[in-house]
């Protein structure tokens, strides 16, 4: 889920967010809610990679990035060690 305050090349995946055209609420649900609509929408989001890259480094920890929820990174995290 982008910041949209931003110039930072590192970024620029963000022009083609696919979430800058939806509400926050679909990649920041309620706890224990579903995360299915905001995964379908990155799915289909050209700058998925970039942003689930961003999300690692930035030991993003709310929300929806990149089609992984915040468990699901963190599994991904662990695993690589
Ligand atoms: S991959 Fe998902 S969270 Fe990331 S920019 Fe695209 S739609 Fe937004």
């Amino acid at each position: 889920m982008p910041i949209n305050t931003t110039t930072d090349k590192e970024l620029s995946w963000q022009e083609t967010a696919l979430c800058a055209q939806t509400g926050p609420e679909f990649f920041f649900p309620a706890p224990g809610s579903s995360t299915r609509e905001a995964k379908q929408l990155c799915g289909a989001c050209e700058g998925r990679v970039a942003c689930l890259e961003y999300a690692l480094a930035h030991d993003e920890r709310f929300g929806v990035w990149g089609g992984l929820s915040e468990k699901e990174r963190y599994s991904l995290k662990r695993d690589q060690g």
